[in-house]
């Protein structure tokens, strides 16, 4: 079955990097079409209800929002700046982190998060300057980012490939705990210490310290957002539309084919799925071998196991700050745990009740867990796994409760009902192998094993999304930035976005 029409642009992929793509060339007047495999768009943007309470699962907060920064420019462009509704975290405090029994807070902006931290290590003056400097330093080093002009071979151009941030941190000082708290959040890169590049860690910690906004998401979702405004230029979001092919004629992709047998034909295609898929959409021998092979064998970030817990009214205060709690002052090792330790680690957060923001209506938290945990349920689709899967599931919810209860005693008794999902719900909801949190690890020590490009020997299909450069709700806008770049003048687009 042919659909009638040719796009100029075919997404596979309704993840907020296939989203943005839409955006971006629809608003270049592209005819685009969007194919999203769920009946829910969003990807790791989707949201559910339970029991009046809106959950996000894999976007819970975003950076660089204040007017004049990046996500601002770049959502303000788009139209969508005011049409979404966010709410900014405490700027004392937008992250609370605890270690083992110490408690500390990340201040928002980069004066008053270097001042705080003087305020902790007064004898640190040194190390925290150096520390501020380079991650200052990474960023301004970003062409794209800071939305200068851009030539083909400094398009995103990234110092310290190689940088290890864990050297980079341990050269600082010798003093355990600043090292700590500098990396305390390294769940939002799911930090490897002998892997993680320098630069991940300070866009992401940069960004984040720059302004830190919670998306309510409780009456509009960014996901439909994005969708109307594409919707608007006359473009198409389809889900149910689950592509098993991308057929090819004399080395250019011609159209898209769905489970359902549909054909999408367009003269350009965007991947927002994770690489290893793409490839698999496409006939062997249209890919070297050895380009195939190295994004199938490329390592995935860790997954993880969250609770999405519905609390009594008013009986939990809400607080307007992340928590990330870790059990020890080695914080790069809460991905290396066995039964008896787990969770090492996890970040916490509760949403407003709607009636008396006071108090919290939910909380989610969030914490690694490995594949490996969960294989043996990997042939079994959502809601029909069997009870020892169920089990195995409230063993670890109640585990990791136990955890939670250090720091929140007697946690248990604010809650009304919780719902689970394990590296499984992650990797079903998504497409992401085994769950991945991030996809493809950035490795320092293979910068170019690890980096994927946006283009593919098909010279018509676009790769795009977090698996390109950078996770996150940065690196998907700047991967979609340069996806687009393959069809529209990116210098102009970063000039639009600049002056908007
Ligand atoms: C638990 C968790 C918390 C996170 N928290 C944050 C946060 O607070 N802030 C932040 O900035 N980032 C956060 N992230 C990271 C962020 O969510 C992701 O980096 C980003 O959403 C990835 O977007 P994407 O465009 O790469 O695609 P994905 O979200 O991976 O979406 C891909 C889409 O493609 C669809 N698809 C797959 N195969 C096919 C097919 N064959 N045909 C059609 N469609 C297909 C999938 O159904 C999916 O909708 C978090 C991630 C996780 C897991």
């Amino acid at each position: 079955m042919s659909n009638e029409k040719k796009y100029d642009v075919v997404i596979i992929g309704s993840g907020i990097g296939g989203l943005l793509c839409g955006l971006i060339l629809a608003k270049s007047r592209y005819s685009v079409c969007i194919l999203e495999k769920h009946h829910q768009i969003g990807g790791n943007i989707q949201t559910f209800k339970r029991k009046g309470c809106t959950f996000t699962t894999g976007m819970h907060y975003v950076g660089s929002l204040e007017e004049g920064e990046i996500l601002n420019k770049v959502f303000k462009y788009l139209g969508i700046i005011d049409k979404i509704k966010v709410r900014k975290l405490d700027e004392k405090c937008f992250e609370k982190i605890y270690i083992e029994d110490e408690e500390f807070n990340y201040a928002m902006g980069m004066d008053n998060f270097k001042a705080q931290l003087l305020e902790y290590f007064p004898e640190e003056k040194d190390a925290i300057e150096k520390y501020i400097k380079k991650i200052e330093s990474i960023w301004k080093n970003i062409k794209l980012i800071n939305l200068e002009e851009v030539t083909e071979a400094d398009i995103f151009k990234l110092d310290s490939l190689t940088e290890n941030a864990y050297d980079f941190i341990e050269s600082l000082t010798d003093n355990k705990k600043l090292k700590a708290l500098l990396v305390a959040t390294n769940g939002l890169y799911a930090g490897v210490k002998e892997k993680t590049p320098m630069h991940i860690h300070a866009i992401i910690n940069k960004f984040f310290i720059n302004s830190a906004w919670k998306l309510d998401e409780s009456e509009v979702l960014l996901a439909d957002v994005i969708k109307n405004e594409i919707e608007s230029y006359g473009g198409e979001v389809l889900t149910n539309k689950e592509v098993k092919k991308i057929n090819c004629e004399n080395g250019l992709a011609i159209n898209a084919v769905t489970t359902n047998n549909e054909v999408f034909e367009a003269r350009n295609f965007i991947s927002d799925i994770h690489p290893a898929k793409t490839t698999e959409l496409l006939e062997a021998g249209l890919l070297r071998k050895i380009y195939v092979n190295r994004i199938k064998n490329a390592e995935n970030t860790i997954s993880c196991f969250s609770l999405y817990i519905v609390l009594k009214k008013n009986s939990l205060k809400h607080i307007n700050s992340n928590i990330y709690y870790s059990d020890s002052w080695n914080v790069w090792g809460t991905d290396t745990y066995d039964s008896k330790n787990w969770p090492k680690g996890y970040i916490f957060y509760t949403s407003p009740d709607k009636d008396n923001g006071e108090y919290a209506e939910s909380a989610t938290t969030i914490t690694y867990m490995k594949y490996e945990e969960v294989e043996k349920w990997e042939n079994t689709t959502i809601g029909k796994r069997g009870d020892d899967y169920l089990d195995y599931k409230k063993m670890k919810a109640e585990a990791f409760l136990k955890v939670i209860e250090k720091k929140i005693p007697d946690f248990r008794s604010h809650i009304d009902t919780y719902y689970t999902a394990s590296p499984l719900t992650y990797r079903d909801y998504t497409g992401i192998p085994e769950g991945s949190m991030y996809g493809i690890i950035k490795d320092c020590n293979n910068p170019l094993d690890s980096f994927i490009s946006h283009n593919t020997k098909v010279t018509n299909l676009f790769l795009t999304g977090q698996n390109i450069n950078l996770h996150g709700i940065l690196g998907v806008t700047m991967s979609a930035m340069i996806s687009c770049s393959n069809l529209i003048d990116i210098n102009k687009l970063i000039k639009e976005i600049k002056n908007v």
